[in-house]
């Protein structure tokens, strides 16, 4: 037992460190005066080496190897070694002046990016990126794999799943929903939506938000919720986990929605119980699980008629010149489905897109089917392929995403995932909650909370993606619950027959 209370100690040494590093970032994104910048850097960079190092101590090592002979462990224990034990592997597996020339090759990748894209000058960032592709393969050795070095990569972000499963899942949604978005564009009605647009101080906004996060059940003595450019959810710590969001005044649901979203992230991490802190488990499945949260309370309950027969009072009441709209008409408006160019402004439907060429340019860039150099024109032909539009410019196309300046490759999948985990989750509360359209409609969101916190919620890490899903729905990931609700709610907005 010695041994485990070491090991147990270890952990909150780490977890103390890491909650101060996270702060001093939140901080960073948020409130942060731009001359402090530069310092804030190099405290963080210390704090994050500190961090680091306990991460990859020998004496955790040593502890991990008695523990996972030890019978005795209680079953959540067990489950702490076990991934501790994964992450420890993972960490370590990478030689560390390997890794720190990584560090200061990848800060400069990040620099040059942000200049390209500014530019729209790829050629200025392609030696960049290569070194970002060369590193992650070299790391893929490292990290090994059974198949494909590209599923050593995508371990770190979806644990379990692989790339040829991925594109078992990627091939019905494709065959099913490239001819759909045709057809709404050919045969549908499109919303009406110019009433979202005009000025929408964001006071009133924030109000909103407010109380959207209040009827979802996010708890505000535990969390709070502050304006950022990029809004992100960040745990800081037990019982201190924190949302932002980003209210554009010409825009009026824009800011709402990205509230939903990350609201979606906060429970998540809200709902983790807290004899789960600091033992490494107290955290999402995974990047797609926690994905899927974001997504079901934006979309599948933030996007639904019932949401809106439940949420227009209050914006009327905050906006008295929308008081002509109806519930039905708000409804249509925040499902407009069209291609578009820039994933992160992608609607439902076409967002998956968005994905899949991402996910097949990885895919073949790291198993070095393509070179960096083909990308600008590989992206520019997958988007006509998949949304018939064409990028101008790389800014638009290839160079739009931070991800691969930062070497997260294996990271894109996770945001499609979110998406068919969320629906195949959100169809079992279906089953599950008969009255659920109609507790929608009377505001009262709390069981969804509750549900979600029981199915989900509850295991932080305890449980992989995998195998979550299948404890609560019985089955493996599967696309076609995702395919029928977003088919089922498109067809009736565009009014297809
Ligand atoms: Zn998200």
């Amino acid at each position: 037992m010695r041994t485990l209370a070491a090991y147990k100690a270890h952990l909150r040494e780490i977890g103390k460190l890491g909650s101060a590093l996270t702060l001093l970032q939140w901080d960073q994104r948020t409130y942060i005066p731009s001359r402090a910048n530069e310092a804030r850097a190099e405290t963080i960079g210390k704090l994050a080496k500190m961090t680091f190092e306990l991460t990859v101590a020998d004496k955790l090592g040593r502890y991990i190897e008695k523990l996972e002979k030890d019978e005795s462990l209680s079953p959540q224990d067990r489950a702490s070694v076990r991934v501790v034990a994964k992450d420890y592997r993972r960490n370590k597996a990478i030689p560390p002046d390997l890794f720190e020339r990584f560090a200061v090759a990848r800060s400069r990748s990040e620099s040059a990016w942000e200049k390209a894209r500014a530019d729209s000058d790829f050629a200025a960032f392609r030696p960049h990126l290569e070194e970002m592709v060369d590193y992650s393969r070299q790391f893929a050795e490292y990290y090994g794999y059974t198949e494909s070095p590209y599923d050593a990569l995508i371990e770190g972000f979806e644990p379990g799943m692989t790339s040829r499963e991925i594109r078992g899942i990627i091939a019905p949604l494709r065959e099913k929903l490239v001819p759909f978005v045709k057809r709404l564009q050919t045969e549908g009605t499109r919303p009406n939506d110019t009433f979202l647009k005009g000025h929408f101080p964001a006071a009133g906004q924030r109000a909103l938000s407010m109380r959207a996060l209040e009827a979802m059940g996010y708890d505000f003595s535990a969390g709070r919720l502050d304006t950022t450019v990029h809004p992100f959810t960040t745990a800081i710590g037990p019982s201190d986990v924190r949302v932002t969001t980003r209210f554009l005044e010409d825009n009026l649901l824009s800011g709402l929605y990205s509230s939903l979203h990350e609201g979606g992230h906060g429970l998540y991490d809200q709902g983790i119980p807290a004899e789960l802190d600091w033992t490494g488990l107290d955290q999402g499945s995974s990047f797609g699980i926690h994905e899927s949260q974001s997504r079901t309370w934006e979309n599948m309950i933030g996007r639904s008629q019932a949401f809106w027969s439940f949420f227009r009072p209050i914006l009327v009441q905050t906006f008295p010149e929308l008081s002509s709209v109806t519930a039905d008409a708000l409804w249509r408006a925040s499902n407009v489905a069209e291609p578009s160019l820039i994933r992160v402004e992608a609607d439902e439907v076409t967002y998956n897109f968005h994905i899949m060429l991402r996910f097949e340019l990885e895919d073949e860039l790291i198993t070095g089917k393509i070179a960096v150099a083909d990308l600008p024109e590989l992206w520019r032909d997958a988007m006509t392929r998949y949304l018939g539009v064409t990028p101008k410019d790389d800014a638009s196309g290839v160079l739009q995403d931070v991800h691969w300046s930062a070497a997260y490759f294996g990271y894109f999948p996770s945001y499609m995932l979110g998406n068919l985990y969320g629906a195949q989750l959100f169809a079992k509360l279906e089953k599950d909650m008969t009255d659920l359209g109609e507790r929608i409609r009377r505001g009262d969101l709390a069981p969804i909370r509750e549900w979600m916190r029981e199915k989900v919620h509850r295991f932080g890490r305890i449980l992989g993606p995998k195998e979550l899903l299948k404890e609560v729905t019985g089955e493996e990931p599967d696309s076609s619950y995702f395919l029928r609700y977003v088919m089922k709610k498109y067809g009736e907005v565009y009014r297809l027959r």
